[in-house]
């Protein structure tokens, strides 16, 4: 067994040449929406505002009423309805859409979908909302005409999340916010603004890819070795059927970390290796490391909820690194997506 200090020594060459494959253009970044830190500051300043936020998940749906000023946010009215394809959600947003109308208060929506100004593109694990709001021409703001602003899940969680950070940390003013769980996703906010992209899809290096593992990309249509069928925890989920013809969910492979499978050990270290090169890669094409006392680096989704997992991911991301990142971890959060729905329609 080599010694960690070799494994890391091992890690740093293969890191550098994964890390090339970071740019823009393979991220796919987009700049979103401004997100302007000051305004948002002197909107919070003059008094409390209260709106209704909502996050659509793949299998729950969740509105909450907010109240919000410049030192606190409470929300209350919480309601969640659990399913499977968004089904029922139509029904969800229109009762929303009648409170918000009685109570004349502004909605914002966060949603775990491609989305384009207030409209549904695409979702792969919603067909049903997708379904169902086509006869509104895909449009959220048809069944809710109080609504502000749609954004995705992304998005959401790092507006939320630079709030509970300037709550801790009032200097920080840029945010990775890193998704690992049904897939690998990102968020950046710097400089106001806050930029959508899909680091899951650069490809892997077969020497960080031991089991080979591909899958069909849906942006380039091709069997490609892209990041989340590696990195994600779904991914793992699907090496580790593969390996071992073992259908097995994501609770159960923590179980089986923590009482010492080797592959599974295996696969965590991994994604681990992968999620935090992932971080670093996007922090380097956006020149946000020159100030790490600004940056807070966020990481949200199933994936953390395996201690273990998370050690690693820190352990990886400091290697290398002259100073301390400053890690996050959502679940110790209230939660960041609503709250961040709730943000983007007041600053809209
Ligand atoms: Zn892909």
């Amino acid at each position: 067994m080599p010694e960690r200090g070799n494994r890391f020594d091992q890690f740093a060459v293969l890191e550098r040449e994964q890390l090339n494959l970071f740019t823009q253009e393979t991220m796919r970044a987009k700049p979103f929406m401004r997100f302007d830190t000051r305004l948002l500051r002197e909107r919070l300043g003059n008094g409390s505002h209260r709106v209704i936020a909502i996050d659509i998940g793949g299998s729950k749906i969740t509105s909450a009423t907010f109240a919000i000023n410049q030192n606190s946010s409470t929300y209350s009215d919480e309601v969640t309805r659990q399913s499977r394809n968004g089904e029922g959600y139509l029904n969800f947003l229109q009762e929303v859409g009648q409170k918000s109308d009685k109570q004349s208060m502004q909605v914002g929506i966060s949603v775990g979908a491609v989305i384009e100004g207030t409209k549904l593109i695409h979702t792969s694990h919603m067909p049903n909302l997708f379904r169902d709001l086509a006869q509104f021409d895909g449009d959220f703001s048809r069944v809710i005409p109080r609504l502000k602003k749609v954004v995705n899940d992304s998005v959401a969680g790092t507006i939320g999340s630079l709030m509970e950070a300037q709550r801790r940390y009032p200097d920080t003013k840029q945010i990775i916010y890193l998704t690992n769980g049904s897939g690998l996703g990102a968020a950046v906010l710097t400089e106001d603004m806050i930029w959508s992209m899909e680091p899951g899809h650069i490809e892997t290096l077969p020497e960080l890819n031991p089991y080979g593992a591909k899958t069909t990309c849906v942006f380039t249509n091709t069997e490609t070795s892209c990041l989340h069928a590696v990195t994600s925890g779904i991914g793992i989920e699907n090496i580790y059927l593969q390996q071992t013809q073992e259908k097995v969910d994501g609770e159960e492979l923590a179980r089986r970390l923590s009482s010492g499978d080797k592959l599974v050990e295996k696969l965590y270290e991994n994604s681990a290796m992968l999620t935090a090169t992932t971080i670093k890669g996007i922090a380097s094409v956006f020149g946000m490391l020159n100030s790490p006392s600004e940056t807070t680096i966020v990481c949200h989704g199933g994936t953390f909820n395996v201690d273990k997992f998370r050690d690693l991911v820190v352990q990886f991301l400091k290697a290398g690194l002259r100073f301390e990142p400053r890690v996050h971890f959502t679940k110790d959060f209230k939660n960041p997506c609503l709250e961040g729905a709730a943000l983007a329609a007041i600053i809209s």
